[in-house]
């Protein structure tokens, strides 16, 4: 079900202490059925300094979430959904959303 999230889809987290937070999702990782959902869980990493940081510091970084508490954001409704699968007439494979039945993708 999940698995349908794509890269730059609106999601909307639905459960964990982030619940409730919307972003874009930057990343999916199907072989751990997660997601990275910009600016939604941040974790911060105390960096050494590197050639790459040369002070050291904090650096913040969103962590992945389990792709299971997120629901896509439908961009025709603006609710948060389930995924539908359709077939167009040309056979082609569309995702639709399961409120308001309109085709998400293009
Ligand atoms: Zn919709």
């Amino acid at each position: 079900m999940g698995l349908t999230i794509k890269k730059d889809d609106t999601v909307v987290v639905i459960t964990g202490k982030n619940k409730g937070k919307q972003g874009r999702v930057l990343s999916v990782i199907p072989r751990k059925n997660r997601v990275v959902v910009e600016r939604v869980n941040i974790v911060k990493r105390h960096m050494k300094p590197s050639a790459k940081y040369r002070e050291g510091g904090i650096l913040e970084k969103e962590a992945p979430i389990h792709i299971s508490n997120v629901m896509l954001l439908c961009p025709r409704c603006n609710k948060p959904t389930r995924i539908a699968n359709r077939i167009l007439d040309d056979g082609r494979k569309v995702r639709a959303c399961k409120k308001c039945k309109e085709v998400i993708d293009q």
